[in-house]
């Protein structure tokens, strides 16, 4: 069976995923800021204020259980929502962002769910238990 484990990842990892669209799209998603924040709701997100910039959770990005697939489905998605903004002035998960997500390889799927992981067949009791005390831990 294919290794499935997550990792880490730096900003120069994301970054490194983003150039691999830019490449596909011709556009300049690497040349933006890329953070991150302890957001337990959100993923990631895509701000088009100013320049532009993606947001990551590090909960999850800086979590070596999170699958893999998710993180990097995550980082398309989010890649998505700056190429509909760049191509064709749109913000949201419309027909446009839809499409944009077929270039890059996301699933056209407005928000990240269980159903995902679940889709994944990825995330076990055990680590499902593990974030939870995570997220516990965190709102202290
Ligand atoms: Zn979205």
């Amino acid at each position: 069976m294919e290794d499935r484990a997550g990792k880490i990842w730096t900003e120069e990892m994301i970054r490194s995923e983003i150039m691999g669209m830019d490449n596909k799209t011709g556009l300049k998603g690497a040349d933006l800021p890329i953070k991150f924040n302890p957001d337990k709701s959100a993923l990631g997100s895509y701000c088009w204020q100013g320049e532009g910039y993606f947001t990551f959770s590090e909960l999850f990005f800086k979590d070596p259980e999170w699958p893999l697939e998710a993180a990097i489905n995550t980082i398309r998605h989010e890649y998505a929502h700056y190429m509909d903004r760049k191509l064709y002035g749109h913000c949201g998960h419309g027909k446009t962002w839809r499409d944009c997500c077929m270039q890059v390889g996301a699933f056209p799927i407005a928000c990240y769910s269980r159903e995902i992981e679940e889709f994944f067949g990825l995330l076990s009791e055990k680590k499902r238990k593990t974030r939870e005390r995570k997220e516990q831990e965190m709102e202290r």
